[in-house]
């Protein structure tokens, strides 16, 4: 299998540090928020990773934190708890806010038929391991304490920027418009390991340590988490092209200071999903969930399609033309594959000819899209039809687009409404409220010309089909 590398920058045969198994680690959410359909984007990739391991017939060990402490509002080590600013929007404790978004990713995940990892570790049930691991670095000369906190000392390594050639200055915390120098820190680019002196004193976790009563930098959380479930040689470590750096770069450099040898292979980034005007992203505050569209008639399998019709390695513009397109083609695509009959004779030959090119697919660094095109590749062949859902089975282990299950019948609730139409109505109504008639008029226009006219009450919006 052909995979490409982000720390090397090629693409190369992967070879697993023990024969036949994978052991991945994966950054997994910040839950203080819902997940937004970008953050799904890397998920589902990843999961495409570890079904394509599988479907080659590796054993895969993934582990998966959940960061309910210590991501600061700056990627870095600036700013507030991200978890207490969700709590504090929310009037709630940070794991009453924990507990709801961890349930919802999850609940998400299963829509989207993500495999769940074998290991799931929220970072609030590993502060011993977190704690033990700095204390080792502070004595290996690679940390040290300042001001309260407790920093890893970047001058150290011979090679800090791992992931090509950043430009240092650019980088720098404190150097960044914005943010504020740490007098504390020895290198502008050294990072917080344990803080016990913060800004922002109303910090709901603390946990008691050898430097005083305090709580775990972010990065230190994914090494420690990995090192307990994933043990000192990782083969593959995943996540979002944002977090290779700091997040990615800091991991690398406290867990080989700890263990004094590389720790893993291979770095699978999967590149943005952004909106015409950007990167989607939970800070910037406008970005789209999977419940809302959902609740504007997508199925969520339609998005892991559009997902899966583009390379990871390439940045996916979201719009909803193309959701439409690829959840038009889905349906259609369902439509086939789920009508075909048990019937004929198997044809080996032309199964193992499929499957050989499915498999190459795959291998060649989970080219999804050509994975895709291969279950169209299957419709075309002249072979029984017991043949073809014999390997449109196969390939669904990896693509999990649940392509033999019909498609239940879309029958409106007469009582709720049409979830679609009362979605049409929901941003209508957003439109009007933001001043935005134009918008609200095409909205009322467009239902007005496929037969449903809106009526405006003063307890809200009903329609009536004519
Ligand atoms: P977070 O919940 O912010 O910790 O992010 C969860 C995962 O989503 C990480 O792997 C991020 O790198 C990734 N991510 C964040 N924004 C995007 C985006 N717009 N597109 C794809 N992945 C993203
Ligand atoms: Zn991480």
């Amino acid at each position: 299998m052909k995979l490409y590398n982000s720390l090397t920058r090629t693409k190369e045969e992967f070879v697993p540090n023990e024969e036949g198994k994978v052991n991945i680690y994966t950054c997994g959410p910040t839950v203080y928020h819902f997940a937004h359909i970008g953050n799904l984007r890397t998920y589902i990739m990843e999961d495409a990773l570890v079904r394509s391991l599988s479907y080659l017939g590796y054993e895969v060990n993934r582990v998966m934190n959940i960061t309910d402490v210590g991501h600061l509002t700056g990627d870095s080590d600036d700013g507030e708890d991200k978890m207490l600013k969700g709590a504090k929007r929310e009037k709630k404790s940070v794991m009453e806010i924990a507990q709801f978004y961890t349930d919802a990713f999850f609940k998400d995940c299963k829509a989207l038929n993500i495999m769940s990892p074998t290991q799931i570790q929220p970072a609030t049930g590993c502060i011993p391991e977190f704690i033990h691991m700095v204390e080792k670095l502070i004595a290996d000369g690679y940390a040290y304490e300042a001001g309260g906190n407790v920093y890893f000392d970047i001058s150290k390594l011979d090679k800090y920027y791992v992931f090509g050639e950043h430009n240092a200055e650019d980088l720098e915390v404190g150097v960044r418009e914005g943010v504020e120098g740490d007098d504390n820190k020895r290198n502008p680019a050294d990072f917080a390991l344990w803080f016990t002196k913060s800004k922002f004193d109303d910090q709901e976790l603390k946990w008691d340590s050898p430097w005083g009563v305090g709580y775990p930098g972010w990065h230190i959380e994914c090494s420690a988490i990995s090192l307990k479930y994933n043990g000192e040689y990782l083969d593959i470590h995943c996540g979002g092209i944002d977090n290779a750096f700091p997040h990615h770069t800091n991991e690398i450099a406290q867990s080989e200071a700890y263990l004094g040898h590389k720790w893993c292979n291979f770095w699978f980034h999967v590149l943005h999903l952004n909106t015409t005007s950007g990167k989607m992203s939970k800070s910037k505050g406008e970005f789209l969930i999977l419940d809302t569209l959902a609740k504007k008639g997508y199925d969520p399998l339609a998005y892991r399609y559009f997902c899966l019709l583009s390379h990871y390695r390439k940045p996916l513009v979201f719009s909803y033309e193309g959701l439409d397109n690829a959840a038009t083609a889905y349906r259609k695509l369902r439509t086939r594959t789920a009508a075909l009959k048990e019937e004929g004779e198997i044809d080996a030959e032309a199964m193992t000819k499929a499957k050989a090119a499915f498999a190459e697919a795959i291998g060649n660094d989970i080219n999804t899209s050509l994975a895709v095109t291969a279950v169209y590749d299957v419709l075309k062949l002249t072979v029984s039809e017991a043949t073809k859902r014999a390997l449109i089975a196969d390939f669904d282990r990896v693509l999990a687009l649940d392509l033999l299950t019909p498609l239940a019948k879309e029958e409106p609730n007469e009582e709720e409404g049409d979830p679609e139409i009362l979605a049409q109505i929901a941003l209508r109504a957003a439109a009007k409220k933001a001043k935005n008639y134009a918008e609200a008029d095409r909205i009322r226009n467009e239902l007005a010309a496929r037969g449903i006219t809106l009526i405006d009450t003063p307890k809200g919006t009903t329609y009536q089909k004519n």
